[in-house]
Parts: C-alpha cells; structure tokens; sequence
C-alpha cells in the first residue's frame, strides 16, 4: 500500500488514445513483471527443459490464437494487430535463439527467455525499423504471456470485476482485454503503450475513454479511490475534489451529446451552402471494416491499405484469398467507390514473408510502387484479384508511392498482362477500371500535369507528402515535433496539385490531412477537391463543416493562408478562424468543459 494524502489531488498528462470522459472508482490491475530466478541445468536436463519451453510456446500459440478469435467479434481492427503476437511467436530470434542459448548456456527456459527479451529489445531500439520498434511493449506483453505458461503463474483476473470501474494498470495483455466485463469497464489508464497500441485501438474501438503513457500512474492510486479518465485532453486526475468532480462530469455529459448531435446530419451530402458537393470516404485496414462505414456516413472506401492483409498472415496470401477480400468488399459497397491500393509495403510497413535487405534509408528504399515492381509476379497476383472483384462493384486501383511517369506506365503494362491473363481464361472483369497515383512523394507534385495525363484520378497521400517534403520522418518521435501538416512549403505544394486538375480527373486526399477538421476549410478553399477519404469517425465533424461552409469564404481564407510564411501564423490564423466560426467544434474550453476550470 502506498501512503497517500487523500485530499492531494493530482494531474497527469499521457497521451489521449479514446476520446471520451470517465469519472469513477479506480481498479488497480497487478501487471508487474514475474521475478525470474536463473538455473543452471545438468547436461541430462537440457533436451527436457528445451521441450518444456516448446509446450509453453505452442500453449501461448493457442491462447493468442482463441484471443485473436474473440476479439474478431469485438472489433476486426483490433484482430488484426493481434496477429503480429502469433508472427513472433513463429520469430526465429525469439524462440530459435532461446533454444540454442538453454543449450549452450545450460540455463533455465524461464531465465534464457528473459535474456533474448532483453536483446530484442535492444535491437528494437537501435534498429531503423520503425514499425517493429512500434511493437517493443506488446513483444514484452507477449513474453510476458510465455513466462507465465512456464511458471504455471496465474494472475489476477479481469471477469471478476462485477461493479463499474476504471482500470489503472502498468500495461494490458491482448487476454486482458479481452476478458475484462466490458459493461463495468468506464475508462483506462496505463502506463505503456500509445495510440496505434494494441491498447489504444481497443479502447477506441469500443468507445471506452482511455488514455496511455502515463509514467509511474499505478504508484500514485490505490483501487477504490476516486479517478477521473479524460480521453479528450489526455490527462488523469487523482483524488479529484468534488469541483473537479463536478467539472468533469459536465465536460462528459457535453461530449455525450456532441457526438450525438453530429450524427444527425450523417446521411445528408457533403455540401457547401453555396451547392459543392465533394465526397466523404473512408479508410480501411480490413474488409471487416466495410460493414461499419454506414454509421458514419462513408460515401465508400477511398482507400484501401491492402498491406494488413499480408502483414496479418503468416504466410502471403493466395490471389484467390485475395479476390474473395475484394470481392466480399465490393458487394458491400454496392456501386459506391472502392479504391484499392496495391501493396504498399516498406518502411514502418514489413513482410515477415518476403526478403527485404536491410535497408538504411527504409523510407528512402524499396516501398510502394518500387517493390511492386521489382516483383512483378506478386504484383500481377495482386492486379488479377483486383481485376476480378471489378466485377462486382466500382472498383478502382491505386498506385503508392509514385515518383514518376514511368512507373505508371510500367505499372499499367503490368495492368495489361493482368488482364489479358484473365481474358485467355475467360474471368470476366471490368475492361475500364479506374487507375489512379497516389500523390506523396514531392517529386510527383511537380511533374502533376504529367501524371495526370496517365491516370484517371490521383490521391494525395499527406502523411507521407509532409515527410518527403519537410524531410521529417513521420514515425521518429524525435522530430515529431517538425512535421508540421500546415507548414507554407505543404499548403503551396497541394495548391500547385490542385491548380493543374484537369477535366475527367478527380482528386482526393487520403492522408490525415483530409481527415482533420481543422483543414476542412483551408482544403475546399484551395481547389476543386472531389472527394476526401479518412477515419471513418472523422467523417460527420468534416461533413459538419461543409455543409455550414460557402465556397466562396473557404477560398478567402485559403488565399489569407497562401500569404502566410510560418506555420505558427498558418496554425493561429486557422485555430482563430475555425473557432470563431465553429466554437463547439474546436474551442473545447466552451464545449466540453465548463468557461472556468476549478483550480
Ligand atoms: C499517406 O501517406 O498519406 C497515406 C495515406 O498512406 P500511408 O499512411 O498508408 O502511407
Ligand atoms: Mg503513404
């Protein structure tokens, strides 16, 4: 037990991963790390003891595997990400490595295991590879999960909760969330873990306000106390007193009821008031998606990030697994856009399946388009399912990481032999599916007018178009705080893409950029967007934004930001012009909370 002085109330920042305001008694959930003796074994014992860690590692194996099952009925998101768990488990490094070290070293598997965790994690932080880097907590999680397996260790569970709380703990195994009562779960505060976390998707998903990273957060409460989760700003609050309680059980009343209110008009058009009409699609990671789109309003999906479907298997999948992904999608969607992008693998994106060198300059390397291309029979494979499912609906193909005209047109002649390998065996498909680039990259914003002469419509990719142009990598916390979306050189960049549309030729944008609200306006204002696709529950804020927006003013303050130099004005300017126009959408001092914040 802690000794704590009650009255202290006590404020900690993390990062807000589930929008959402909890207020309630605290449940502490034990997650400390077992204490792992080192052994040394006789010569006779080795082979047992490397057979007692298979057992463990086969009965995590099956554990993951009936989680991943569960949790695809919760929230398909979610499953996939769990997929990496069963991919580590198959890790050469992790298990391989484990058993030659119990040999040469003759220890103990629980003590052995520790010992590669402690490399891999080391590797982890030195290695360039963003997207395993990503993934240090939850392969500690998953070790974790394997020592408790060889030490026969049970631990406290999550199904006896049988009263409303919220669940302060160091970090959340996959079982965890899985086998908390999710009706008595009000919000979530950990140590560990960030917004793509396992933890953060799952608590999205669900709705559950929760927010993650809170340093040293389980030494500072003990269960029973009061707590208060907020999922918007990002903060716990620790023995509140009853003003604070008071404020924040307003501030989660006034959130309720906005995302109520912005429901409301969810199937009416994106439309100005002065009668331009784009389109709101959707982001997708897994065709499970599709089946939710129609709560937020998605016109379609703009873009499909078909990479999931090859980083959640263990092994790549077949052209037909892949045509019946496609297939099943465009049947949803009815004759509403699917965009399709091919495989867009790379930087934080990786196959366990296929040989990549080992790249310095992953986000300068092989990615996108480049890798389709150096393996056109994985490509073809992929344009063929594509092809096929066109049959079924409005689908369309999109190119990654374009760089210039000629990988369209190598990438088209590969299109070709795709369909004239379907029409040989008589596969019906759609002759004039729609082609399109992906605009990221800085040299195809300059050569746009060329580009668009090869295409039937291009997607401006902003996550990665503000990295190559800011020369920012967007997955290094270090300079986290230089990619700027709203710097000069990025809004001139997408006004000279917007200024060379030509007629036929739709435009959209499927970065972050086009799924924040705080863009909205600048983003009408600057050209003749066709369509933006993004999160599907970024749709019904954007679309609220448009249809109280004139065309007219939407270019008066695109042209105010194209003089502006500095993103600090860029910033200013549009935080003053959004919240004047739309104070419950961005001044949350006015709408979420109360005008007066109790000390
Ligand atoms: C982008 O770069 O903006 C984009 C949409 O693609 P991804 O985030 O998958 O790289
Ligand atoms: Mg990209």
């Amino acid at each position: 037990m802690k000794t704590l002085n009650l009255s202290d109330k006590k404020n900690m920042k993390g990062i807000a991963v589930s929008k959402g305001v909890a207020v309630g008694k605290a449940h502490l959930l034990d997650r400390s790390k077992l204490c792992i003796i080192k052994q040394t074994l006789e010569e006779h014992e080795v082979e047992k003891e490397i057979e007692r860690f298979r057992d463990a590692i086969a009965k995590t194996k099956l554990q993951m595997a009936d989680i991943k099952n569960r949790a695809e009925k919760i929230a398909d998101k979610y499953a996939v990400i769990l997929d990496t768990y069963t991919l580590l488990l198959d890790d050469e490094i992790l298990v391989n490595d484990t058993i030659e070290k119990i040999r040469s070293l003759r220890t103990n598997a629980e003590w052995t295991l520790n010992q590669t965790l402690e490399t891999f994690l080391n590797l982890f932080e030195n290695t360039n590879d963003n997207y395993l880097k990503g993934k240090k907590d939850d392969l500690d999680l998953l070790v974790q999960a394997i020592l408790r397996n060889l030490t026969g260790h049970s631990q406290e569970t999550l199904s006896d909760i049988q009263e409303p709380v919220i669940l302060i703990t160091h970090s959340l195994s996959p079982s965890d969330t899985l086998s908390m009562p999710r009706k008595f779960i009000k919000g979530l505060a950990t140590e560990t873990g960030g917004k793509t976390s396992h933890v953060g998707i799952f608590a999205a998903a669900l709705g559950i306000p929760a927010v993650t990273g809170i340093k040293d957060l389980t030494s500072q409460i003990n269960s029973g106390e009061e707590i208060i989760v907020d999922g918007i700003d990002g903060e716990v609050i620790i023995h509140p007193n009853t003003d604070n309680t008071n404020h924040f059980l307003k501030k989660q009343e006034n959130y309720r009821r906005y995302e109520e209110k912005l429901l409301i008009n969810i199937h009416q058009p994106a439309e100005t008031l002065d009668g331009y009409q784009i389109h709101l699609l959707a982001n997708i990671e897994s065709n499970q998606e599709v089946k939710t789109l129609h709560k937020f309003g998605a016109e379609g999906v703009g873009l499909y990030r078909t990479e999931f479907l090859y980083m959640s298997a263990s092994s790549l999948p077949t052209e037909k697994e892949l045509y019946e992904n496609f297939k099943n999608i465009a049947q949803e969607i009815g004759d509403k856009p699917v965009v399709i992008r091919t495989l867009d693998i790379g930087m934080d994106k990786q196959l366990a399946e296929v040989e990549m060198s080992n790249e310095n300059n992953p986000a300068l390397g092989l990615r996108g388009i480049r890798f389709s291309l150096v393996k056109p029979d994985l490509f073809i494979s992929q344009l063929k399912s594509i092809l096929k499912a066109s049959f079924y609906g409005n689908v369309k193909v999109l190119y990654p990481m374009i760089s210039s005209v000629t990988e369209i047109i190598q990438a088209n002649e590969l299109l070709q032999k795709a369909k004239s390998i379907l029409k040989k065996e008589q596969t019906p498909f759609n002759e004039n599916i729609e082609v399109g680039a992906m605009i990221e990259t800085p040299a195809a914003t300059i050569c746009i007018d060329h580009i668009l002469d090869e295409v039937d419509f291009i997607s401006i990719g902003s996550n990665d178009l503000i990295q190559y142009l800011l020369a920012i990598d967007r997955v290094n916390e270090n300079v986290a705080h230089l990619y700027q979306p709203f710097h000069p050189s990025v809004i001139r960049s997408l006004k000279n893409i917007f200024d060379a549309k030509k007629a036929g030729k739709k435009i959209s944008i499927c970065g972050e950029l086009g799924g924040d609200p705080m863009a909205t306006m600048l983003l009408m204002g600057l050209g003749l967007i066709d369509s933006l696709s993004m999160e599907p529950h970024s749709i019904p804020k954007v679309k609220k934004i448009i249809r109280l927006i004139r065309l007219e003013e939407a270019r008066q303050v695109a042209d105010h930001v194209l003089n502006l130099k500095s993103v600090e004005e860029i910033s200013h300017f549009l935080a003053n012009e959004m919240r004047a126009r739309f104070p419950d959408d961005f001044d949350r001092d006015i709408s979420f909370q109360e005008k007066q914040k109790p000390a």
